[in-house]
């Protein structure tokens, strides 16, 4: 009886250590994916900056006119 209860012991005990490696991991992922998600929000909610007005304000991919002071803003391709 105590014999067998020796033995159940040590079975969970390998089954929590196994366990305790496979939330390791899914933590490992699950901050990976998080990391990947930041990625993606900043690649798809900020417009790309391609400029800055004279004014300091960050001019956007498309963007013609200075949104602050409303200044026509040269692209850096233009002249
Ligand atoms: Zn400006």
């Amino acid at each position: 009886m105590s014999r067998n209860a020796g033995f159940d012991e040590e079975r969970i005990k390998s089954k929590c250590a196994a366990i305790e490696g496979l939330d390791f991991k899914i933590a490992e992922c699950e901050e990976e994916l998080r990391r990947v998600h930041e990625k993606a929000q900043e690649v798809l909610g900020k417009p790309k900056i391609v400029s800055v007005c004279a004014c300091g304000t960050e001019i956007s991919e498309g963007t013609k006119f200075c949104g602050k002071c409303g200044i026509k803003v040269t692209d850096t391709d233009g002249s």
